[in-house]
């Protein structure tokens, strides 16, 4: 689908244009955002429509009948089909909008999880996940006395799978694992790790938390074959506030609601309520429009580039950052499979990484430094943190070599 608006030629200088905060300085100096993995930056398409709306169609959504709250209720469902189209789903019922990954992952814990995980049953998650693809289960399980599972990953940061398919037994009722490690940029397997749970049984349920993957690479989600994926929009050149879960229609039929209130109703009464039909059996409230709005902006944008130009753009940033990291002395390297993200997270020996990554913004280069929201990862590397300098297509080449020139200097000064 993407493809047939792939833009001709890719060029990083012309794309760079259509970000108008690749043009800060800070202190004098250039911005060079490697902080990507945490949030991207935003095109003036997304920025532009979220304006618009406000400019020309705000109002509240399904219920008016006037027309600029017509307007703004397609405005929010275009954007629900568009997402459905963008990862292949098979209905627009299967789209539910939420604050982000965090929230999508949530509702499928409690929704979905408070009723199919019993005493004794059992959640799988992996070692590299983020905090937000652990509490959630964690909750879950301590709430219905079940157990928690671990699959670990091996010391170049990649899963297990041989150790995954011991984990799996006729207790298992979800497999949560990420598509893309935020820490360490590895990809992994997710085909597989559904194929492998299903083959176990039909009934165990998957979801893959999409959070760092939606932007780098296309996602099929019937292709994955997961029940549930979780994105988030400010990751994927959207704005903050709005994300996405996809559910399979026959399990969210099933789902209670996550939230009650207004929207999500189809009758109230004092001696009982029923519920709305999918997708708003999940949307409790006034829901975030302007966030659907750049989303559906962000997609656009995306499309225009086209995954064979970001995928090959990144892909050459991450070798060329790795080149030339690697010939820096004491420099080590965390997360080294062969199947990579745009991710290069690192320590230094000696050095401390909060103190490296202050450095650099001296240089005017933002990465970013810590546990990644990956506590149990760090501890399992017994790290107390590493360096992450993550890219997107519209960083270039030229800005690799300030940042390893940011880091040497940095390295030389500090010890
Ligand atoms: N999972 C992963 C892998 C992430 O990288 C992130 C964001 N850092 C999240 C979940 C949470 O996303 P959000 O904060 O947008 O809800």
């Amino acid at each position: 689908m993407q493809d047939t608006l792939t833009k001709k030629i890719f060029d990083v200088d012309e794309v760079r244009r259509d970000f108008p905060i690749l043009n800060r300085e800070i202190e004098g100096k250039p911005l060079v955002y490697l902080d990507n993995a945490a949030t991207s930056q935003k095109p003036v398409s997304v920025i532009d429509a979220i304006s618009d709306y406000y400019s020309r169609y705000n109002a509240n959504i399904h219920r008016g009948v006037y027309s600029i709250s017509m307007e703004a209720s397609a405005a929010y469902e275009n954007a629900r089909i568009n997402v459905k189209e963008f990862i292949n789903a098979a209905s627009e019922k299967e789209i539910i909008f939420t604050r982000g990954t965090t929230e999508a992952i949530n509702l499928a814990a409690y929704s979905y999880g408070f009723r199919n995980v019993q005493e004794g049953s059992e959640v799988i998650v992996s070692e590299l996940e983020h905090h937000a693809n652990i509490v959630p289960w964690q909750v879950l399980c301590l709430n219905k006395n079940a157990a928690l599972k671990v699959v670990p990953v091996n010391e170049k940061g990649e899963l297990d799978i041989e150790e995954y398919k011991k984990l799996l037994s006729d207790k298992t009722a979800i497999v949560a694992v990420s598509h893309i490690s935020n820490s360490l940029g590895t990809v992994n397997p997710v085909k597989e790790i559904v194929k492998i749970a299903k083959a176990k049984n039909p009934k165990i349920a998957v979801l893959i938390d999409g959070a760092q993957a939606i932007h780098h690479t296309r996602v099929d989600v019937r292709d994955i074959g997961a029940d549930f994926y979780a994105f988030s929009g400010h990751k994927m050149y959207g704005p903050m506030g709005i994300g996405v879960l996809y559910g399979r229609e026959s399990l969210l039929e099933a789902m209670p609601p996550y939230q009650t209130g207004g929207d999500m109703i189809s009758r109230v009464s004092f001696e009982g309520t029923t519920y709305n039909e999918l997708p708003m059996k999940f949307e409790a409230g006034t829901p975030n429009v302007e966030g659907a709005v750049g989303l559906n902006a962000a997609i656009e944008y995306i499309k225009s580039i086209g995954f064979d130009a970001i995928e090959e753009q990144e892909r050459m940033l991450l070798k060329h950052a790795t080149e030339e990291i690697l010939n820096i002395e004491d420099v080590r390297i965390i997360g080294t499979s062969e199947n990579k993200a745009s991710v290069l997270s690192f320590v230094v020996n000696g050095l401390n990484a909060l103190d490296i990554g202050i450095m650099l913004d001296t240089h005017g280069v933002a990465v970013r430094t810590g546990q990644h929201c990956t506590e149990p990862l760090m501890d399992k590397l017994c790290l107390p943190g590493t360096v992450r300098a993550s890219f997107a297509f519209y960083n270039t080449k030229e800005e690799v070599d300030i940042f390893i020139k940011a880091l040497k200097k940095t390295i030389a000064i500090l010890k």
